[in-house]
């Protein structure tokens, strides 16, 4: 039987999301069994191309964000979002209190230890969008897995869920890390 084609990205996040999913250590091995992941920052072949199950870390905090998220949206049948970044903005969205203008000031200017701080500006540099979204404000979501990180019981749980063609719902016990 043909494996699901797995594929995921990391937008704006720390990357504990994918450390969560690779703490399922040998569970990974069964889910090989069944499972191929394509583009993925642990393959790191950063094409997309058409898979079955797309899964998304991170929030959206700038127009990179906003076209891998596209991207991904329209190369998988199912999009799940990992992570309290990715289904809530997060973290990442305790900047969405102050104009963009304010957050650059304070962390390269303002702040007591910087010295001739200047904001950083090159055309490689994605410009900060106003406002840090939840990917389900970009591209529609089909299943979410919450947590910071969501545990890789949660994960295993939820991929296992989709693997046999079900749309994951965590139970409460799986909400919380442990
Ligand atoms: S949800 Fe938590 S662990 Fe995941 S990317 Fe965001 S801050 Fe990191």
């Amino acid at each position: 039987m043909a494996k699901v084609k797995v594929a995921t990205a990391w937008l704006d996040c720390c990357s504990g999301c994918h450390m969560s999913f690779l703490d399922l250590d040998e569970a990974l091995i069964d889910l090989a069994d069944v499972m191929e992941l394509t583009a993925t920052p642990i393959t790191d072949i950063k094409e997309f191309s058409s898979v079955d199950i797309g899964i998304i870390e991170g929030s959206v905090s700038n127009p990179h964000d906003e076209e891998v998220a596209k991207d991904l949206r329209a190369n998988c049948k199912i999009l799940m979002v990992l992570g309290d970044c990715a289904c809530f903005g997060g973290i990442n969205s305790m900047r969405n209190l102050f104009t963009k203008e304010e957050v650059l000031r304070r962390y390269y200017i303002e702040t007591e230890s910087t010295k001739n701080g200047k904001i950083p500006s090159s055309e490689d540099i994605p410009p900060l969008l106003e406002q840090v979204k939840p990917v389900n404000q970009v591209v529609k979501v089909d299943c979410y897995v919450p947590g910071c990180p969501p545990s890789s019981k949660a994960i295993h749980y939820a991929l296992t869920e989709l693997l046999e063609g079900r749309i994951p719902v965590l139970p409460s016990e799986m909400m919380r890390f442990d």
